[in-house]
């Protein structure tokens, strides 16, 4: 059940904005069943081990990592799609972890989601319309001009053409689609609204239209946004607040600008120098040159059974033993900025950026680009 959390370990206001959720020790794993009749439980997918996270009012906060990392799960988790198997989360002062239907049908309509593939998340037998509008029918929400009326305003506020309400999903090319599900998802006027890739699926020329439009709405309507991507450029462009996960676990977090221009942790430098300086855009001066040349090699290991202590350490180039036995708490290290948290025993050097020399002399795992 939702009850009331009055502790002092909520986190402060942080420029004037409230705390909208946290997640402590947020943990998800997926057992994995095996034997006959499958009834035993030989392992787990650990899928998210112990995430720990604010989200403020308002604020557009970018969640990135490879593939397999643990993104969608946590944005699952979040929205409570998914039942954690351990840890906890907070709304609005509500301990919502194992909240019930029930309990949880108000929580429901004012945190959203917008998914990855614009297609399969919309039902292809339903128009535009009653798509839209059905998140209003669902919870009896009447607007004073009725549902109707609303549905076009919501179309016409993400940029489609309201006389296209009895129109159907394929009719729509897939930024238009993605752009019904933005509208469907602001149905019910959230206050947060978790976009898992939701640009990933559409062609390049298009993802920045969307990405505009999302950022437009997280300003004006003052909806605050988990933006989950594998691409650190497009959350730069739209996060004023970036986790970088690992194999289920935030391995560094900051300030937009403390993370694309001081990375403390490897990993973080192996995404950054992953994407062209160009896409990174402005204010990332020398960043993708800095970080350059760092190849990560080998996939994500399996989280059926993750590497001991840091999680990163068998594709990290500065690894010693002390990354195999303790795991590295995410805290802010000396010299980084306020909020700034990085989870690493050894640590990039915050002030080498631009001065470093090239890194593929230094190292394994690294590799002229
Ligand atoms: P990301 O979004 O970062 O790519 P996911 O959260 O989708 O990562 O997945 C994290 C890990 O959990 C992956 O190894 C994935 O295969 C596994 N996983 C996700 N959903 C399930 C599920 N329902 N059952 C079992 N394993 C799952
Ligand atoms: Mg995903």
């Amino acid at each position: 059940m939702a009850h009331e959390v009055r502790e002092a370990t909520v986190p402060a206001p942080r420029d004037g904005r409230r705390v909208l959720m946290t997640a402590e020790g947020l943990t998800k794993h997926f057992p994995i069943m095996g034997g006959f009749p499958f009834k035993r439980r030989v392992g787990a997918v650990q899928a998210v081990d112990g995430v720990d996270l604010t989200l403020y009012e308002g604020e557009s906060f970018g969640l990135v990592g490879e593939s397999g990392c643990g993104k969608s799960t946590t944005g699952r988790l979040l929205t409570r799609l998914l039942e954690p198997t351990a840890g906890r989360i907070v709304y609005r002062g509500r301990d919502i972890s194992h909240a019930d239907r029930r309990a949880l049908a108000p929580v429901r309509a004012e945190i959203q989601m917008i998914f990855q593939d614009p297609y399969s998340s919309l039902n292809p037998r339903q128009t535009v319309g009653k798509i839209v509008s059905g998140p209003m029918e669902i919870n009896g929400i009447r607007p004073p001009g009725g549902r109707e009326a609303r549905t076009r305003e919501l179309l016409e506020i993400v940029g489609l053409n309201p006389e296209h309400y009895n129109r159907f999903p394929h009719e729509f090319s897939g930024g238009q689609r993605q752009r019904i599900g933005v509208a469907r998802a602001l149905a019910l006027e959230p206050k947060l609204i978790v976009a898992d890739e939701p640009v990933s699926a559409l062609d390049v020329s298009i993802q920045a239209q969307v990405v505009n439009l999302l950022q437009e709405l997280q300003r004006e309507l003052g909806i605050a946004f988990l933006f989950i991507a594998h691409d650190l450029a497009v959350v730069r462009h739209f996060s004023q607040r970036v986790a970088v996960m690992y194999l289920g676990r935030v391995v560094e977090l900051g300030d937009r600008d403390s993370i694309y221009r001081r990375p403390r942790h490897p990993y973080t430098h192996a995404l950054l120098s992953a994407v062209p300086e160009a896409r990174l855009g402005e204010g990332a001066e020398g960043a993708g040159a800095a970080h350059g040349r760092i190849r990560l090699t080998g996939d994500v290991p399996s989280p059926i059974l993750p590497p001991s202590g840091c999680r990163f350490r068998t594709r990290c180039w500065k690894a010693q033993s002390r990354c195999a036995e303790e795991i590295p708490p995410l805290t802010r290290l000396p010299g980084n900025e306020e909020g700034h948290l990085t989870a690493c025993h050894f640590p990039e050097d915050r002030r080498a950026i631009s001065a470093r020399p090239a890194l593929e002399d230094t190292a394994a795992g690294r590799t002229g680009a």
